[in-house]
């Protein structure tokens, strides 16, 4: 194992100690609402859920809708909306509906 790099935290660009994103986004950006993303497969130990704001753009793994699992004892899990198991974030107001 290297050492882990920082991560970026996709909603202001600022590197973040790994340990802490997980405070740095549920406080720094406490105004943007939870995305509500979960993965849950073969693979998981249960449902994962995303740790991220609702919209978040991705600067984990290049481009696409990445969600990031709170950090386990075997590091982050990283998936997409394609993912096995994966279920996509969804607005409490849907697009389309007056
Ligand atoms: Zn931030
Ligand atoms: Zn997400």
């Amino acid at each position: 194992m290297t050492s882990p790099s920082p991560d970026i935290c996709p909603h202001c660009d600022q590197p973040q100690d790994p340990a802490r994103t997980d405070d740095h986004i549920r406080t720094a950006h406490a105004d943007i609402p939870p995305c509500t993303a979960t993965l849950d497969n073969a693979n998981t130990d249960g449902p994962l859920a995303c740790i991220l704001r609702a919209g978040h753009p991705s600067r984990y793994r290049g481009p696409g809708n990445w969600h990031i699992s709170a950090l386990g004892p075997a590091g982050r899990t990283v998936w997409s909306n394609a993912a096995d198991g994966a279920t996509p974030h969804r607005d409490g107001t849907p697009d389309g509906q007056p």
